[in-house]
């Protein structure tokens, strides 16, 4: 499963924003098979159109699906050279699929800050900073490899030594990877080096307890929002403690503190979600009066890969596919009279799922 890695200097509310996340975790008789790692925390993606489909169809079970956030401690300054824990920090981020930065925009005499006074900016730029030195590194040692075959004009190393210079110049004026403009074939050749850099990235603005309302005034969040701007990367506020607190809610309670608080979404669901989306991952369902579950797949997967996510042999007995999107069921109201309109389709091996697609597959067993 895709994964999204927690990062940020220290004393900014990782740990405490990783406690939310880990008490807040799935509910773990929905998924027996699944073992997970300390540092892993695995949620239940919220998704309002599960809880839709299940009113409809009343079924003996809802299973939402999950999403898991991985823990990465230990950022210090003096990471990319390798200092105190250094490489085994950026060996963690190397693993995940998705960096959410965590960054500190509260203000607390009583919590040390690591640079002496909170500065998001400072703080955002000292980690991408660490990331960025590592990758330069990873492209200067492919670039010795690769200059030689290049000189000799061996087509693919011309190829690949053109996109290193490329980064090369990127990361010495201390832009990231993913603010490199390439071609497709560019791309694909990047993404078998591996860098740090390249991995889809948010913001997650720690703030006060009493700002979670209204961040108007809150100056660091808006230095944030700025900047994210410019990466074009999104920016989820939240207040690490606060969800703490919400974690330990049932469903009713946390309605209610959340009503109290005057917020519609928690900050961890908004967390979620975002991550979610930033990794390309989508939703379809499958619905019966014994189950509605929910699936994760990656955007572009085709039918036969969607049901093999179910399980392998609905992938290779695959048949077809009898195919509703949610927005023509909840418009039709039930399934039969969906069918009546013509919105259920049969779709084959081709079909590109679509995020809200009700699925039932036919397969050959
Ligand atoms: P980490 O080093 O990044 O994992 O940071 P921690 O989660 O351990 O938090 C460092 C300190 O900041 C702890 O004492 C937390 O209770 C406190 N803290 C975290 N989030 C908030 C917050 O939203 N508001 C305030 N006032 N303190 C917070």
């Amino acid at each position: 499963a895709l994964t999204a890695g927690i990062v940020g200097l220290p004393n900014v509310g990782k740990s405490t924003l990783f406690n939310a996340i880990t008490k807040a975790g799935a509910e773990s008789a929905n998924y027996p098979f699944c073992t997970i790692d300390p540092n892993v925390g695995m949620v239940e993606v919220p998704d309002l159109r599960l809880n839709k489909l299940s009113e409809l169809y009343n079924p003996k079970k809802t299973i939402p699906t999950t999403f898991e956030f991985t823990d990465i401690a230990g950022i210090v300054k003096g990471a990319s050279k390798g200092e105190g824990l250094g490489n085994k920090f950026l060996s963690h981020i190397r693993q995940v699929d998705a960096i959410c930065h965590v960054v500190r925009c509260f203000e607390d005499e009583n919590i040390t800050h690591v640079s002496g006074k909170v500065n998001p900016i400072d703080d955002i730029e000292t980690i991408n900073l660490e990331l960025i030195l590592a990758d330069l590194e990873t492209v200067e040692k492919r670039i010795g490899r690769v200059e030689k075959l290049a000189k000799q004009k061996d087509k693919d190393a011309v190829a690949e030594y053109e996109v290193l210079v490329k980064l090369k110049d990127a990361f010495e004026s201390d832009k990231p990877a993913r603010s490199v403009e390439l071609t497709d074939e560019q791309t694909k050749i990047v993404k078998g080096f591996q860098l740090l850099t390249s991995k889809p990235i948010l913001y997650v603005a720690n703030v006060g307890e009493d700002e979670v309302q209204d961040t108007s005034s809150n100056q660091y969040v808006q230095q944030v929002r700025d900047y994210a701007a410019q990466e074009g990367a999104e920016v989820i506020v939240i207040c690490a403690r606060i969800e703490e607190e919400i974690a330990e809610l049932d469903d009713d309670e946390k309605a209610m503190f959340l009503s109290e608080l005057g917020i519609e979404e928690s900050g961890l669901d908004q967390l979620i979600k975002a991550a979610y989306s930033l990794l390309g991952l989508a939703t379809y369902f499958t619905a019966g009066e014994q189950e509605v579950r929910a699936w994760t797949f990656k955007k572009g997967m085709k039918a036969p890969q969607c049901a093999g996510i179910i399980h392998t042999d609905f992938e290779k007995g695959f048949i077809r596919a009898e195919t509703v999107s949610y927005d023509d069921l909840i418009a039709n109201g039930t399934m039969v009279a969906a069918r009546e309109a013509g919105k259920v389709r049969l779709e084959g091996k081709d079909y590109i799922v679509q995020d809200g697609d009700i699925m039932h597959f036919r397969f050959n067993v």
